[in-house]
C-alpha cells in the first residue's frame, strides 16, 4: 500500500459561469463568457462544446452544464423552460 497521501487538490478550481437563456436575444446563441466563441445550444455536433450534465424534469430541460472546447470553461445554462424551441413556422 502506497503511503502517499491521496489528497489531491485541484490546482485550478473550475469556475462555472451561469448563463440565463431568457436574457439572450435571438435563437439562443451566445458567446462563451470566457473566450467569446459562439455557442449554439441547438448545435449538437460537439464541435464547439460538450455537454457535461443535463437536468431534465418532466421531460423538460431545466438546465445544462456544458464545457467550451475552445477554452475549457464550464457554463451552466438555465432558463430553458421559457426558450420554446421554435419549430412551428407557418411560413
Ligand atoms: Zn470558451
Amino acid at each position: 500500500m502506497p503511503e502517499a497521501a491521496t489528497q489531491k487538490r485541484n490546482p485550478k478550481q473550475t469556475l462555472i459561469t451561469e448563463l440565463d437563456l431568457t436574457k439572450i436575444d435571438g435563437n439562443g446563441d451566445f458567446p462563451c463568457p470566457t473566450c467569446g466563441v459562439t455557442i449554439s445550444p441547438e448545435d449538437e455536433s460537439e464541435d464547439v462544446y460538450v455537454i457535461l450534465e443535463e437536468k431534465v424534469t418532466d421531460d423538460v430541460l431545466e438546465e445544462m452544464i456544458i464545457q467550451c472546447k475552445n477554452c475549457s470553461a464550464q457554463i451552466r445554462l438555465i432558463g430553458f423552460s421559457s426558450l420554446n424551441m421554435d419549430t412551428t413556422n407557418p411560413e
